[in-house]
Protein backbone atom coordinates (compact mmCIF):
# COMPACT_ATOMS: atom_id res chain seq x y z
CA UNK A 1 0.00 0.00 0.00
CA UNK A 2 1.58 3.38 -0.85
CA UNK A 3 2.08 5.67 1.42
CA UNK A 4 0.44 9.31 1.53
CA UNK A 5 2.78 12.18 1.15
CA UNK A 6 -0.37 14.92 1.18
CA UNK A 7 -3.32 15.48 3.12
CA UNK A 8 -4.74 18.55 1.12
CA UNK A 9 -8.47 17.56 1.25
CA UNK A 10 -11.40 15.47 2.65
CA UNK A 11 -13.24 14.15 0.40
CA UNK A 12 -17.33 12.35 1.22
CA UNK A 13 -18.78 9.33 -0.76
CA UNK A 14 -21.98 7.68 -0.25
CA UNK A 15 -22.47 3.63 -0.30
CA UNK A 16 -25.32 4.45 -2.68
CA UNK A 17 -27.40 1.29 -0.73
CA UNK A 18 -31.16 2.11 -0.82
CA UNK A 19 -33.39 2.03 2.17
CA UNK A 20 -34.75 -1.17 1.26
CA UNK A 21 -31.59 -2.42 1.28
CA UNK A 22 -32.01 -3.71 5.13
CA UNK A 23 -28.71 -5.61 5.72
CA UNK A 24 -26.09 -3.69 7.15
CA UNK A 25 -23.40 -2.48 5.18
CA UNK A 26 -20.24 -3.15 7.20
CA UNK A 27 -16.40 -2.14 6.07
CA UNK A 28 -15.55 -5.64 5.63
CA UNK A 29 -18.20 -5.71 3.01
CA UNK A 30 -17.26 -2.66 1.27
CA UNK A 31 -13.92 -4.19 1.34
CA UNK A 32 -15.38 -7.30 -0.35
CA UNK A 33 -16.55 -5.05 -2.71
CA UNK A 34 -13.62 -3.55 -3.75
CA UNK A 35 -11.07 -6.42 -3.28
CA UNK A 36 -13.02 -8.94 -4.94
CA UNK A 37 -15.45 -6.57 -7.54
CA UNK A 38 -12.43 -4.50 -8.55
CA UNK A 39 -9.76 -6.41 -8.01
CA UNK A 40 -7.97 -3.30 -5.56
CA UNK A 41 -5.81 -3.89 -2.58
CA UNK A 42 -8.38 -3.33 0.15
CA UNK A 43 -11.45 -1.01 1.05
CA UNK A 44 -10.96 2.17 -1.24
CA UNK A 45 -11.70 4.40 1.83
CA UNK A 46 -10.31 5.44 4.69
CA UNK A 47 -13.54 5.06 6.89
CA UNK A 48 -16.81 4.47 7.05
CA UNK A 49 -19.80 6.10 9.08
CA UNK A 50 -22.72 3.07 9.57
CA UNK A 51 -26.50 4.26 9.96
CA UNK A 52 -25.66 3.99 13.80
CA UNK A 53 -23.28 6.87 13.42
CA UNK A 54 -20.70 4.31 13.68
CA UNK A 55 -16.92 5.17 12.38
CA UNK A 56 -15.61 2.11 10.85
CA UNK A 57 -11.61 1.94 10.52
CA UNK A 58 -11.09 1.05 6.54
CA UNK A 59 -8.28 1.23 4.98
CA UNK A 60 -5.00 2.10 6.61
CA UNK A 61 -4.84 5.96 7.24
CA UNK A 62 -1.24 6.65 5.95
CA UNK A 63 -2.01 5.21 2.60
CA UNK A 64 -3.09 6.57 -0.55
CA UNK A 65 -6.77 5.83 -1.01
CA UNK A 66 -8.70 4.78 -4.24
CA UNK A 67 -11.84 6.94 -4.23
CA UNK A 68 -11.85 9.45 -7.03
CA UNK A 69 -9.32 9.23 -9.98
CA UNK A 70 -6.93 11.94 -10.44
CA UNK A 71 -7.34 13.09 -6.15
CA UNK A 72 -6.58 9.67 -4.29
CA UNK A 73 -2.69 10.60 -3.58
CA UNK A 74 -3.18 14.07 -1.23
CA UNK A 75 -7.40 13.10 -0.03
CA UNK A 76 -8.39 11.33 2.49
CA UNK A 77 -12.00 9.65 1.79
CA UNK A 78 -14.84 8.82 4.17
CA UNK A 79 -18.03 7.61 2.93
CA UNK A 80 -21.57 7.20 4.42
CA UNK A 81 -23.88 3.97 4.34
CA UNK A 82 -27.05 4.56 2.27
CA UNK A 83 -27.72 7.40 -0.62
CA UNK A 84 -30.01 6.30 -2.33
CA UNK A 85 -33.78 7.71 -1.90
CA UNK A 86 -36.89 5.06 -2.14
CA UNK A 87 -36.57 5.31 -5.85
CA UNK A 88 -32.57 3.87 -5.77
CA UNK A 89 -31.91 7.25 -7.48
CA UNK A 90 -28.96 9.19 -6.22
CA UNK A 91 -31.29 12.54 -6.31
CA UNK A 92 -30.09 15.85 -6.90
CA UNK A 93 -33.02 17.94 -7.22
CA UNK A 94 -33.14 18.28 -3.50
CA UNK A 95 -30.02 18.68 -1.76
CA UNK A 96 -30.45 19.16 1.92
CA UNK A 97 -28.89 16.17 3.99
CA UNK A 98 -31.81 16.90 6.55
CA UNK A 99 -34.03 14.28 4.14
CA UNK A 100 -34.42 10.86 5.27
CA UNK A 101 -35.52 9.90 2.05
CA UNK A 102 -31.85 10.20 1.34
CA UNK A 103 -31.29 7.16 3.64
CA UNK A 104 -28.86 9.15 6.19
CA UNK A 105 -29.14 9.73 9.60
CA UNK A 106 -29.03 12.70 11.61
CA UNK A 107 -26.27 10.45 13.78
CA UNK A 108 -24.43 10.14 10.56
CA UNK A 109 -23.82 13.33 10.24
CA UNK A 110 -22.73 14.20 13.73
CA UNK A 111 -20.31 11.44 13.39
CA UNK A 112 -19.18 12.56 9.75
CA UNK A 113 -18.70 16.01 11.84
CA UNK A 114 -16.62 14.81 14.66
CA UNK A 115 -14.43 12.54 11.96
CA UNK A 116 -13.48 15.38 9.97
CA UNK A 117 -13.01 17.46 12.88
CA UNK A 118 -10.22 14.84 14.31
CA UNK A 119 -8.71 14.91 10.95
CA UNK A 120 -8.48 18.25 10.79
CA UNK A 121 -6.19 18.01 14.25
CA UNK A 122 -3.98 15.56 12.62
CA UNK A 123 -3.38 17.02 9.69
CA UNK A 124 -3.70 20.86 9.75
CA UNK A 125 -2.70 21.51 6.09
CA UNK A 126 -6.19 20.06 4.58
CA UNK A 127 -7.41 22.83 3.14
CA UNK A 128 -10.82 21.32 1.42
CA UNK A 129 -13.85 19.16 2.58
CA UNK A 130 -15.26 18.34 -0.17
CA UNK A 131 -17.94 15.56 -2.18
CA UNK A 132 -17.02 13.08 -4.29
CA UNK A 133 -19.06 15.19 -6.76
CA UNK A 134 -17.33 18.44 -6.54
CA UNK A 135 -14.32 16.74 -7.83
CA UNK A 136 -14.00 18.99 -11.81
CA UNK A 137 -14.94 16.06 -14.15
CA UNK A 138 -16.98 13.91 -11.81
CA UNK A 139 -20.76 12.77 -13.29
CA UNK A 140 -21.98 10.85 -10.30
CA UNK A 141 -24.11 12.19 -7.85
CA UNK A 142 -22.08 10.72 -4.99
CA UNK A 143 -22.51 11.34 -1.97
CA UNK A 144 -26.09 12.36 -3.11
CA UNK A 145 -25.53 15.66 -0.47
CA UNK A 146 -23.97 19.24 -0.46
CA UNK A 147 -21.00 18.28 1.34
CA UNK A 148 -19.83 22.14 1.38
CA UNK A 149 -22.75 23.63 2.38
CA UNK A 150 -23.41 21.38 4.99
CA UNK A 151 -19.65 22.04 6.35
CA UNK A 152 -20.34 25.26 6.13
CA UNK A 153 -22.86 24.97 8.49
CA UNK A 154 -21.19 23.16 10.45
CA UNK A 155 -18.48 26.00 10.66
CA UNK A 156 -20.57 28.67 10.98
CA UNK A 157 -22.14 27.06 14.09
CA UNK A 158 -18.73 26.43 15.63
CA UNK A 159 -18.07 30.16 14.90
CA UNK A 160 -20.85 31.40 16.81
CA UNK A 161 -19.72 29.08 19.56
CA UNK A 162 -16.53 30.58 19.79
CA UNK A 163 -17.97 34.19 20.10
CA UNK A 164 -16.55 35.50 23.37
CA UNK A 165 -18.70 36.20 26.21
CA UNK A 166 -19.35 40.05 25.60
CA UNK A 167 -18.52 42.11 28.24
CA UNK A 168 -21.12 45.24 29.05
CA UNK A 169 -19.75 48.68 27.64
CA UNK A 170 -17.22 49.90 29.97
CA UNK A 171 -18.96 53.08 30.39
CA UNK A 172 -18.26 56.11 29.51
CA UNK A 173 -18.69 58.28 32.63
CA UNK A 174 -21.09 61.04 32.48
CA UNK A 175 -20.76 64.14 33.59
CA UNK A 176 -22.94 66.55 34.70
ZN1 LIG B 1 -17.98 8.59 -4.32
Amino acid sequence: MTKRKNTRRIVVHCLLTDPSWHGPVSVDEVRRWHMDERGWADVGYHAIIRHSGAIEIGRDEGAVGAHAVGYNLDSLAVALEGGCDIHVEPRTDKLTYTETDRHFTSMQFRSLEAWIKGKLVVYPEITEICGHRDIPGVTKFCPSFDVRKWWLGVERRAAQMALPFRKPPLGIPIED
